[in-house]
C-alpha cells in the first residue's frame, strides 16, 4: 500500500529536488540565508525581555487566546504593531503563515474571487485553496494583466487582491502604488505580505508603505514577526472592524494555542529596537547595496531594488545545490532554491543579507561567487 512512498522520495532525488534537513555551527560557518535581517535573535535586550516573560508567565501560554491564552503581553504588542504600522488595531497569530491562512481564507469564499501575483508566498496560496474562491493570478506584477482580470470579475461579490510587498525568492518589490489605484477603480479590496518588508523597507523599517510614501492606503497589512522582527508569529494590521471581524471569523486564530508570552515579548523589545536604534535598518541597506555593488559589476546579479533579498538564478536544481555545497565547504552558508519553492528551470541561490554581516564577510562572500559561477551565469 505504501510502495508510493519510496517511489516518490526516488523521483525526487531524481529530478534532485530531495530536500533534508542541516545542522549548522553558526559559530563556523557565515551564514547568508536567515531572514534574521537586523540581527536582532541574538540581540541582549530580547534575550533578556523573552526570559523575564517566561519567569512571569511560564513558556506555553496553555490555551487558545479566546479562552486563557491571553496576556497583557499580547494585548501590548497588539498595540505596538498597529501603532508601528499606522493602523487601528492589529491581531497576532502563532504564525505568518497562520496569519494568511485565516484572513483570506474568512473574507471570501466560493461567492467571490482573490486575485493574486504569480510569484505569491505559498502560504497565500494554501489560503486561497482554502477559502474555494475563484482563483485569479496575474504575471508577475504585470498591471495589465492585473486590471484584466479586475475588468471581467465584476459580476462575483468580493474582489481580493493579494500580494508579497517584497517578493520572497525575488527580492523584488510590488508596484503598490498602481495596485491601490486599481483597486479603487475596481472596488477591491488590497491585502499585502510584509514578511520581507517590515523592519526592512522604508526609512524606519515600517514596510512598503512608507517606501512608497503611501501611508494607511491598503487595506489588509499582514506580516511576520519571525524575520527582521528575530522572533516567532504573525499579524495582521487593519481597521479596528477588520480586526473585530477576524477575533470573530479566523479559524487559524481561534483553533490554536496562543503564541508563548515570551515570543510576544521578544517582538516588543524588538519593535522598540527598531525605534531607538534606526542605524540598524541603514546598516541592513547600506550592505545590501554594497553587496550587490561588487556583484553586479559581474554581472551575475541584475535585481536593482533596495531589499535585502539577492537570487543568482542559475536554471538548473543541481547545479545549483552544487554550488551551495562548495560555498558551504568554504565556510559560507547559502541556501539553493528550487521547485516547487520556485518557477521550473529558475532555480537559484538565494541570498540574504544582515545588518550584523561585516564588509569583510560580504567582500569575501563575493570574490567566492566570482570564482565558483561561471559567467555564464544568467541574469534575472
Ligand atoms: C516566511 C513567510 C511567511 C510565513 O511567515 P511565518 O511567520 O514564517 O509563518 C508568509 N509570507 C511570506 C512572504 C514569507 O516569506
Amino acid at each position: 500500500m505504501f510502495e508510493f512512498i519510496n517511489e516518490e522520495i526516488e523521483a525526487l532525488k531524481k529530478a534532485g529536488l530531495y530536500r533534508e534537513l542541516r545542522l549548522i555551527d553558526r559559530e563556523k560557518v557565515k551564514v547568508f540565508c536567515s531572514n534574521d535581517y537586523l540581527g536582532l535573535s541574538k540581540h541582549p535586550k530580547i534575550i533578556g525581555a523573552s526570559i523575564r516573560a517566561t519567569k512571569e508567565f511560564g513558556f506555553g501560554a496553555g490555551a487558545s487566546r479566546l479562552i486563557s491564552g491571553n496576556t497583557i503581553l499580547h494585548e501590548e504588542l497588539e498595540r505596538k504593531i498597529a501603532k508601528f504600522k499606522g493602523r487601528e488595531a492589529a491581531l497576532v497569530f502563532p504564525a505568518g503563515y497562520m496569519a494568511n491562512l485565516g484572513t483570506i481564507s474568512s473574507l471570501v469564499d466560493e461567492n467571490d474571487t482573490v486575485i493574486i501575483d504569480r510569484l505569491n508566498h505559498a502560504s497565500i496560496i494554501d489560503a486561497c485553496k482554502l477559502s474555494r474562491a475563484k482563483l485569479q493570478v496575474y504575471r508577475h506584477r504585470n498591471m495589465e494583466a492585473l486590471e484584466a482580470i479586475l475588468k471581467k470579475s465584476g459580476k462575483l461579490r468580493r474582489r481580493l487582491i493579494v500580494t508579497d510587498s517584497v517578493f520572497s525568492m525575488d527580492g523584488d518589490i510590488a508596484p503598490l502604488p498602481e495596485i491601490v489605484k486599481l483597486a479603487k477603480k475596481y472596488k477591491a479590496m488590497t491585502m499585502i505580505d510584509e514578511a520581507h518588508a517590515t523592519g526592512v523597507l522604508g526609512k524606519t523599517g515600517r514596510g512598503a508603505e512608507e517606501h512608497f510614501a503611501i501611508q494607511g492606503q491598503i487595506d489588509i497589512v499582514m506580516g511576520t514577526l519571525s524575520k527582521a522582527i528575530g522572533s516567532m508569529g504573525g499579524f495582521i494590521a487593519g481597521s479596528k472592524a477588520l480586526i473585530d471581524y477576524l477575533r470573530n471569523k479566523a479559524r487559524s486564530f481561534i483553533y490554536t494555542t496562543a503564541l508563548p508570552p515570551s515570543a510576544c515579548a521578544a517582538s516588543l523589545a524588538a519593535l522598540e529596537i527598531i525605534e531607538s536604534e534606526p542605524e540598524l535598518v541603514r546598516n541592513l541597506r547600506m550592505n545590501s547595496r554594497f553587496l550587490k555593488e561588487l556583484l553586479g559589476t559581474e554581472n551575475l546579479f541584475s535585481g536593482s531594488e533596495d531589499t535585502p533579498i539577492i537570487p543568482i538564478i542559475l536554471g538548473d536544481a543541481e547545479k545549483t545545490m552544487d554550488i551551495s555545497q562548495k560555498l558551504f565547504e568554504r565556510g559560507f552558508f547559502v541556501s539553493g532554491i528550487r521547485p516547487p519553492t520556485v518557477p521550473k528551470n529558475e532555480s537559484r541561490l538565494r541570498i540574504t543579507i544582515t545588518a550584523a554581516h561585516s564588509k569583510e564577510d560580504i567582500e569575501c562572500l563575493a570574490s567566492l561567487l566570482r570564482e565558483l559561477i561561471p559567467a555564464a551565469a544568467k541574469p534575472m
